[in-house]
């Protein structure tokens, strides 16, 4: 519903391969003092340093991952860069540099793959991260994308998912549920413009969600904060899937119970007015929703004075022991179990 039908459209196989590379790369400066060489030879080159290396990689697939229908290209490749980044800064690390692979089929112009790189582009300066390099392909149907994004940090600073202990505190960055309810906007918005193109739709009540869905930032900023408060997480993830799959992870490897507190959870005030119109419950959404690209960490409850009050983090709950479990206090008191989906946690409300 956002192509244009009027814009040029170059062929792919006019440029070939190297001149597609050679166009897309070339407005790209690297500019980290680590990035020794970036695109252009067989191999990029990195510097060494005294810390150590952080590496991750995401694959995104069209029709699973992502849908072209609402989704501009653009955002697309500003999402498929920070969705990697959280994953850096959630193992509080810098990330430096990133590759990109794209498969794309036929059906895809110059000016797409252009749009595409625009987006890559926009979170590279953002993010202050260089292209070092890729692999371009054709792929039968759709398009693939995959990044991959390297990091740095002092042995010291990593944070795993693994350090939890019994009464430390919960606490999240930001605020739950947006991203998702953003996306069932998007859904409901494509239903109504098939039964009929012209209805023009008016989402000024979802700027917010609509935003975090197909605009999201990393938390890049939640490290050095950290530091200035002089807190040192005992474990940390990004929050990619919702809170509850995410905290879940942090307690089956810290081999730990948790103690949710339903009435904690951050939440924005269109989250709380788009679940009342859409009739879904918003613990839910915040548990389950995923694509939040916030963090999620645990720290010792000592460090509770420095943590409280500030208005970038919420403390949602505590670590437990293992034999506890792990569960949610409800509103209303109840305890719940967390099950591996929210959604099914909830069921008895
Ligand atoms: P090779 O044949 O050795 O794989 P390529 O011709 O695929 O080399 O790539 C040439 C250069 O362009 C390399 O530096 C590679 O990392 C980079 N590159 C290829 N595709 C992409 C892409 N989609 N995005 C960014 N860099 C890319
Ligand atoms: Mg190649």
């Amino acid at each position: 519903m956002l192509e244009d039908k009027n814009q040029s459209r170059t062929s792919l196989e006019q440029l070939g391969e190297f001149g597609l590379i050679n166009h897309i790369t070339k407005h790209f400066k690297a500019s980290n003092k680590s990035t020794v060489k970036a695109v252009g030879d067989d191999a990029a080159v990195l510097e060494k340093t005294d810390k150590q290396t952080i590496i991750t990689t995401d694959l995104l697939v069209e029709g699973v991952h992502f849908d072209l229908s609402y989704v501009p290209l653009k955002h697309l490749g500003y999402k498929s860069v920070v969705v990697n980044l959280s994953d850096v800064y959630a193992m509080n690390a810098q990330a430096e540099q990133i590759t990109v692979s794209i498969a794309v089929s036929n059906r895809f112009p110059l000016e797409a793959i252009e749009e595409l790189y625009a987006g890559i582009q926009l979170a590279c300066e953002t993010y202050h991260i260089d292209l070092i390099g890729g692999d371009t392909t054709s792929s039968t149907k759709g398009m693939l994308i995959s990044i991959t994004a390297i990091g740095k940090a002092d042995k010291e600073e990593i944070i795993y998912r693994n350090g939890a202990k019994e009464t430390d505190l919960i606490v999240v960055t930001g605020d739950l549920g947006a991203a998702y309810l953003g996306l069932q906007v998007l859904e409901r918005e494509k239903q109504v413009f098939k039964v009929n193109p012209n209805n023009q739709p008016d989402l000024d009540n979802y700027t917010y969600l609509i935003e975090r869905q197909l605009k999201p930032e990393a938390r890049k900023d939640i490290s050095s904060l950290l530091k200035d408060m002089d807190v040192q997480p005992t474990a940390m993830i990004d929050i990619s899937d919702g809170l509850s799959s995410e905290i879940m992870h942090i307690c089956s490897q810290s081999n730990v119970g948790c103690k949710i507190y339903e009435d904690k959870i951050p939440l924005d005030p269109q989250v709380i007015s788009t679940c009342e119109e859409f009739d879904i419950d918003s613990t839910m959404v915040a548990l389950s929703g995923g694509e939040d690209y916030e963090l999620l960490f645990t720290v010792s409850i000592a460090d509770f004075e420095k943590i409280k009050g500030n208005p970038n983090l919420s403390i949602v709950g505590h670590i437990n022991n293992k034999a506890a479990g792990l569960n949610l206090v409800t509103r209303a008191g109840q305890e719940l179990e967390l099950k591996a989906q929210g959604w099914n946690a909830l069921e008895n409300k």
